[in-house]
């Protein structure tokens, strides 16, 4: 039966020590959010993160902006954040509303304030392994890893999913800790045969029970970074949990894996941007 890998207890530990790492700071780090339109998912992410920074004594901003907001004053807005000194980090929560260029957007944060790690200078830094800041979700799992003594170097990782702010990052931390990594995605034929050769096996897919026992090798362990829906509207992961636990050495539970380590990276991110912007003063 697989050990558990407990998300909201590391968390907890990660956010304690990004607290630590702030009380010695001359001022606490400042995280300005900003949310456009009224998309009741996002105010909940919102709520969390604004009280992830109350938790760890750091200081958050919100800005609420209405949908039908001009691209061009949430562009204004974000270069007041970039030269606002008591701003750390800045946060666009997504989706934005369809006539707004999120790409266009997310470039104009400030690399050194890109606490989420999304800007292309942010993503080049990663891939030549200098990286500033960690993308959250990816570093979340590296996290788990490290904490349950789990190798990485030389062991087969199999990562389903390429997007760019889950799959293709966490395909180059697990590069960079020295494992053989195989991508998949949509177009990847006979998907099982890739994955039961994982000895490290992360799906960020997003579609529930995409993963049966059959498709993990025993001892595997089987990170699981998908948010779905079940039938009766629960929240679970790609994996069939019940039936791939008996199989895998380690697993992550949805909910209480990845999702509260991924809120806890983003203050290690703003704790990060507040040292060097404090380091600059
Ligand atoms: P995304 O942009 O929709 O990417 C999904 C990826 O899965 C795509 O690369 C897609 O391939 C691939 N895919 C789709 N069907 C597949 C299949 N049958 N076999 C193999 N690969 C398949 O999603 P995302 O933003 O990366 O998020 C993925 C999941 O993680 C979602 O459930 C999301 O809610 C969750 N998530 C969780 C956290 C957290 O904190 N826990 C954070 C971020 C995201 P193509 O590229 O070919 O389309």
């Amino acid at each position: 039966m697989a050990i558990r890998i407990d998300g909201k207890a590391l968390a907890a530990r990660v956010k304690e020590r990004a607290a630590a790492g702030g009380r010695t700071l001359r001022r606490a780090p400042g995280l300005a959010v900003i949310l456009v339109g009224e998309d009741p998912a996002s105010r909940v992410y919102v709520s969390g993160k604004e009280r992830d920074c109350a938790e760890c004594g750091f200081l958050s901003f919100e800005h609420e902006l209405p949908a039908q907001t001009e691209e061009r004053e949430l562009l204004r807005l974000i270069g007041r954040l970039n030269a606002d000194p008591a701003v750390d980090g800045i946060l666009v929560q997504l989706p934005l509303p369809k006539h707004m260029d999120e790409k266009r957007v997310l470039d104009a944060i400030a690399p050194d304030k890109d606490v989420d790690a999304f800007h292309p200078v942010n993503v080049g830094r990663l891939v030549i392994g200098e990286p500033v800041f960690l993308p959250c979700t990816p570093a979340g799992v590296m996290e788990m890893l490290h904490a349950y003594d789990i190798p990485v170097r030389g062991k087969r990782c199999v990562v389903l999913g390429r997007s760019n702010i889950v799959g293709k990052p966490m395909a180059m931390l697990l590069l960079q800790a020295d494992g053989t990594v195989t991508m998949c995605h949509s177009r990847t034929p006979d998907l099982a045969a890739i994955t039961r050769e994982a000895d490290i096996l992360v799906s960020a897919v997003g579609r529930a029970g995409l993963i049966g026992a059959d498709m993990v090798k025993e001892g595997a362990v089987v990170i699981d970074v998908a948010m779905n829906r079940d039938a009766e509207g629960k929240l679970c992961g790609d994996v069939d949990l019940a039936a791939v636990e008996p199989k895998a050495s380690y697993i992550t539970p949805v909910p209480g894996g990845v999702g509260p380590m991924t809120r806890a990276m983003l203050m290690q991110n703003l704790l990060t941007a507040a040292k060097w912007h404090q380091a600059e003063e």
